[in-house]
């Protein structure tokens, strides 16, 4: 085993397009040396006449830059990875306006005003805010990160705001989505978006998708927009936008969270990976928690829509350094980030050398992330919360196993449950009575399932049913009576 060294996109003109080199080194410099003996042109790419390393490119030894180790002179040991990108320096990204876009846009007095903060700043000054106001944005998922882009970039004066998103508004939602207040409660989370921006800034033209994102409309509606910003919290609808995305040229400024962490990323430029070049596959369904059910730190969506603002608005000035060929994931409570770099997989199905998807009707979006029933495994049967409610009170002899975690117990106390989280079930399987029914209940449902497959897996034979949709809807039908729940 040797060391890996990583070639990003915009220099691989001088390695034939190889992204990738293996060769055995014990420095940075004998590694680079070595890189230049397979692939002389790289040399001219990486140092000047005097063989001093060009100032544009950046390397970094496992993500560590080596000007903050030993320069060339830096120790590899086996399995290190090298990682060489051009630095882009401020100006260098290209705006996804055309100047022509750019030079239709009048900028009246009033607005002179109201955008005096950006065109006080030499980076934007008025050909970039002219670039912000041509702009037409694409937000998918009206949430807590998508609400905080919305707002911004509204404020910001992009031209046109496109929000897609097929839910309503809950109660639950408002502590983070603070684009929503308590009077828009059931209403769509697009129009309720969509009637905030307007307060906000009524120059904006606000358009809004109240139908799913699927395969027979993304297209369509990408095209009418130079940025898709993907504030989704579903692996279907993110393989779908990033494919569309990588498919049609159109940036994807991608964020996410969980609970303390963000991540924010730009997909889908020339330059930089789609979704599924990091991720080729999906995490099996149900085992990665919803926001909703895992928890959000409230001031998260705040900070990563704002960093993906940010990104937004470095593509449509094109200036400054996005986040293309990198990634942010920042840990807010401990307050700690890391930069990564990502690349784009040469074998990618969509944006790959040898691509097998070639249009979003390709491929069946549900199914890819494990959401269509396997027709040949068994199928789980359910029991609606009513149903539970009168097991429980006609004293019938039935198991109920709690799959949550400690801490979501305490929230929602369940009594006379066997409490086993889903990682102890297939060796603590003994406690079941195969001769009972066996009730698995959680938050919203999906664990549960997936609790029911493992110990299926498991070896177990005995009856077993989901409580669907979770607790989260049986609060008031399985033990109405106050104090039940806490
Ligand atoms: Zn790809």
């Amino acid at each position: 085993m040797g060391v890996r060294i990583i070639i990003a996109a915009s220099l691989r003109t001088f390695t034939n397009r190889t992204p990738e080199v293996e060769v055995q080194a014990d420095t940075v410099s004998a590694a680079l040396s070595a890189l230049t003996d397979e692939y002389p042109e790289a040399a001219r790419g990486l140092f000047d006449e005097n063989g001093d390393l060009r100032g544009f490119v950046s390397i970094y030894v496992n993500d560590r830059d080596i000007r903050t180790l030993k320069g060339l002179g830096t120790k590899l040991s086996d399995g290190d990875e090298i990682y060489l990108l051009p630095a882009i320096a401020g100006g260098a990204c290209e705006s996804v306006i055309s100047t022509e876009r750019m030079k239709e846009v009048k900028i009246e007095d009033k607005e002179i005003r109201r955008y005096n903060n950006h065109l006080q700043l030499k980076e934007i000054s008025i050909k970039g805010q002219k670039r912000i106001m041509a702009g037409r944005v694409l937000i998918a998922g009206i949430g807590a990160l998508g609400g905080v882009v919305a707002e911004r970039l509204a404020a910001a004066g992009v031209g046109t705001i496109g929000l897609a998103d097929d839910r309503e508004v809950l109660l639950d939602g408002l502590q983070v989505q603070t684009i929503h207040s308590s009077r828009d409660i059931d209403r769509p989370r697009a129009a309720s978006a969509r009637d905030r921006l307007k307060k906000l800034n009524p120059n904006v033209t606000t358009v809004t998708y109240q139908d799913k994102l699927s395969a027979d409309n993304i297209e369509e509606i990408i095209e009418d927009y130079d940025i898709v910003v993907d504030a989704t919290d579903s692996f279907v609808t993110r393989y779908l936008i990033s494919d569309a995305c990588a498919l049609h040229n159109k940036p994807d400024v991608f964020g996410a969270m969980y609970q303390f962490e963000g991540f924010v990323t730009v997909l889908c430029t020339g330059d930089a990976p789609c979704y599924r070049c990091l991720y080729p596959s999906p995490p099996p369904a149900g085992i990665v928690p919803s926001c909703a059910a895992s928890g959000v730190m409230n001031a998260l969506p705040g900070i990563i829509g704002s960093l993906m603002e940010a990104e937004v608005l470095k593509l449509l000035t094109g200036s400054g350094e996005p986040l293309v060929g990198k990634a942010i994931r920042l840990d807010s409570w401990n307050l700690q980030y890391r930069m990564i770099h990502t690349a784009s997989d040469p074998g990618c199905a969509v944006c790959g050398s040898a691509p097998s998807i070639r249009t979003v009707q390709d491929i069946d979006y549900e199914d890819f992330c494990g959401l269509r029933e396997d027709p040949d495994e068994e199928p789980i049967e359910g029991i609606e919360a009513e149903e539970l409610a009168r097991r429980i009170m006609s004293e019938e002899k039935i198991t109920i196993i709690d799959v949550r975690e400690p801490h979501e117990r305490a929230i929602r106390r369940f009594p006379g449950t066997l409490a086993i989280p889903i990682g102890q079930l297939a060796r603590r399987q003994k406690e079941l009575d195969p001769e009972v029914d066996t009730i698995f209940v959680c938050k919203e449902g999906k664990r549960s399932i997936l609790a029911i497959r493992t110990l299926r897996e498991a070896g177990y034979t005995g009856p077993m049913y989901n409580l669907k949709g979770g607790l989260e809807n049986a609060a008031q039908i399985i033990f109405p009576h106050e104090g039940a729940w806490l």
